[in-house]
């Protein structure tokens, strides 16, 4: 039989009492991810749903980077402003269309950052309609007319004639949506041009603004600079910028200051020559609003 011995070995000591976990601390939260830049390569970005920017690739003083046209893909593939048609323009088009036809281009006035494409882009799809607001002498468009219907894409967009900037500038506006192609009616970070005599009224510009506000867009695409996600915002920030520059235009008249770069001196202090010629033109189209306004003392 064998014994079994128990075995002693040398006093084991006591397990020390585990000490306590200490509680796990929160987990921070995550900060949020920033949005994506736009990223201007076309072929990175979805182009059924949300339109397509395609930059016209014209940066310069007038244009700041360069104008956006915006692709609207669908059945009826349609591109808002023609751009100035370089090469590589109508190349990143042709791309993001992958063989299909650009049916119609849709421009949002005549100034040539806007319009000057449309020959390049035919000459690529010379069956391509090009739409703009009719004025005196041009022929080779189709007219728009206020309130009408157009295919872009898939959607229908509605035209809105928007004077102000320009005589014959004109909004796209998608109510399913709530899409609004703005043109130069605003961009993000700046003011826009009013050329006084030259087709442009502050007065018309803004009872346009008026009525780009009273759709309540959710998001503008404009001709230059980023995507505006705070239009209303955004409109409501020019209109009280004017009204504030309009106070200063009418406390220099009041005082008897009424030749334009004198009042140009008196708002805006010392400018470099490009800044005071576009700040002249601001001053020339207030005048112009005030004198349509009966306003006349001294000039
Ligand atoms: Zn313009």
């Amino acid at each position: 039989m064998t014994s079994v011995s128990s075995f002693q070995g040398p006093d084991v000591p006591d397990v020390p009492d585990v000490p306590d976990v200490p509680d796990v601390p929160d987990v921070p939260d995550v900060p949020d991810v920033p949005d994506v830049p736009d990223v201007p390569d076309v072929r990175l970005r979805p182009v059924m749903t949300e339109p397509l920017r395609v930059p016209a690739g014209n940066p310069g003083a007038m244009t700041g980077d360069g104008n956006n046209t915006w692709l609207i893909d669908g059945r009826e593939p349609t591109l808002i402003d023609a751009g100035v048609g370089l090469a590589a323009h109508v190349e990143a088009i042709a791309r993001a269309l992958d063989g299909r036809v650009l049916a119609r281009v849709l421009v949002t006035h005549g100034h040539a950052d806007h319009a000057s494409g449309v020959p390049a882009l035919r000459e690529r799809w010379p069956a391509l309609e090009a739409y703009k607001w009719p004025t005196a002498g041009e022929t080779g468009w189709r007219d728009l007319a206020d309130g009408e219907r157009l295919v872009a894409g898939d959607a229908d967009l509605i035209v809105l004639h928007t004077p102000g900037h320009a005589i014959d500038h004109v909004c796209f506006w998608d109510p399913a949506s709530r899409a609004l192609f703005a043109g130069d009616m605003v961009v993000e970070g700046t003011t826009v041009m009013i050329p006084a005599g030259k087709g442009g009224s502050l007065r018309d510009y803004l009872a346009s603004l008026e009525r780009l506000a009273g759709l309540n867009p959710r998001v503008i695409y404009p001709g230059h600079g980023p995507v505006v996600d705070r239009p209303v915002d955004l409109i409501r920030e020019y209109v009280a910028h004017r009204q504030m520059r309009e106070a200063q235009v009418l406390a220099c008249l009041r005082d008897g200051i009424s030749d334009p770069d004198a009042i140009v001196a008196r708002i805006y202090g010392e400018l470099s020559d490009p800044i005071r010629r576009a700040a002249r033109m601001t001053v020339e189209a207030h005048l112009e609003k005030l004198r349509g306004e009966g306003f006349s003392p001294n000039f």
